[in-house]
């Protein structure tokens, strides 16, 4: 049994990740931007079925203050820093989502090593590894690196890319023995906990909502959060993990198309309103001139990134759920949740 802390006990990854801690029968801290949001985490925590939600002390700090680090990782083993901006639209200035995440894993590391955690699991992402290399058949691994330069790199690719490589140098150059491993999930998907779901989740949504009427010629990777949350656990206290990055992704990538169908099969009537036609790219490029919001995507359109998860699988045991079972459960927790409307 050990204490963790938990940065961001409100986001979807984090409250799963907490649950599980919990059910593993350690002790948590979680960090919050405000501490209004606690009963927010606990209720999260509730539906996932975590024993003693009530028991998580909830710390306030911000990405962005300095202020509150060094309380909430007093007295921690490990750090799981999930807490990173995740905007679901294009944020005013790269900066704005750039800097926080890179000067919030700075100051969760310094933090740790001041308190004298062992280790610290740092939410990196797929964003990180596979992103500015323009259309490539090749799978990437853990080895490959994001092009901040390259084509098709938005605010949030980067900050995530940034992010992860300030804090290999950090512990490299200043980390006085803290240790540290990445998890580098794709897109994630399975059940949510409460209506402030992730931007991850909007796909799912849209589809079940008619707000997507047709399926966009894009090709995505998907894990299954309670999947990525048991690969936070892994490595949080596998000895081989120290150092090491680990893609977490259940397969092969799907195309939105696929998802589309795949909720139509296994939802039935719940998902009659999931497109069955896919628009053509040259039709989205060209909407995407007129509405400004399209604009990210245009960059996706019919790219497929292949990934691996052999070395998560063969060093950490770690076996995840299909593509179709996290958005079947994404798809039925809204559902369940009622959480369809608007
Ligand atoms: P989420 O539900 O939006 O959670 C993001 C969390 O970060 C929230 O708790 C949020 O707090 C917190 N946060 C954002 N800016 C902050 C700031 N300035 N100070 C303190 N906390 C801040 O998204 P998620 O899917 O769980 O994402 C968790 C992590 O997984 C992130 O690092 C993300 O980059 C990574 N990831 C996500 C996906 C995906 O598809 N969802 C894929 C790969 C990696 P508030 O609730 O106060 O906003």
């Amino acid at each position: 049994m050990a204490h963790v802390l938990v940065t961001g006990g409100t986001g979807f990854l984090a409250s799963h990740t907490i649950a599980r801690l919990l059910t593993a029968e350690h002790t948590v801290t979680t960090t919050v931007r405000s501490l209004a949001r606690r009963s927010d985490v606990e209720r999260m925590l509730t539906v996932a079925g975590a024993p003693h939600a009530h028991g998580v002390s909830c710390v306030a700090a911000d990405l962005t203050s300095d202020r509150g680090w060094d309380r909430a990782v007093a007295g921690a083993d490990y750090v799981l820093h999930i807490a990173s901006p995740f905007p679901a639209a294009r944020p005013k200035h790269e900066d704005d989502v750039i800097v926080p995440a890179r000067d919030g894993a700075l100051r969760v590391l310094r933090a740790a090593r001041e308190a004298g955690v062992r280790r610290t699991v740092l939410t990196s992402s797929f964003a990180a590894v596979g992103y500015g290399h323009g259309r490539t058949g090749r799978t990437f691994t853990e080895d490959d690196w994001t092009r901040t330069d390259g084509p098709g790199v938005s605010a949030y690719i980067k900050s995530k890319a940034v992010a992860e490589r300030a804090a290999w140098d950090f512990v490299e150059r200043e980390g006085d023995g803290l240790e540290l491993t990445a998890v580098n999930p794709v897109g994630i998907f399975g059940p949510v906990l409460g209506p402030d779901y992730s931007a991850s989740i909007r796909i799912v949504h849209a589809m079940l909502t008619g707000g997507m009427r047709t399926a966009p010629p894009i090709w995505t990777n998907t894990v299954d959060v309670r999947d990525a949350a048991d690969l936070h656990l892994r490595a949080m206290t596998a000895p081989e993990a120290a150092g090491q990055r680990y893609l977490a992704l259940a397969g092969e990538p799907v195309s939105f198309q696929h998802i589309a169908l795949t909720l139509r099969e296994r939802l039935g009537e719940a998902a009659a309103k999931a497109p069955t036609r896919s628009a053509p790219a040259w039709l989205l490029r060209l909407l995407a001139t007129v509405r400004p919001p399209l604009r990210e995507t245009v960059p996706q359109l019919g790219v497929v990134r292949r990934a691996s998860h052999a070395k998560a699988r063969r060093e950490l045991d770690w076996v995840p759920r299909s593509n179709e079972d996290a958005v079947v459960a994404t798809a039925e927790s809204l559902v369940r949740l009622g959480l369809l409307s608007g």
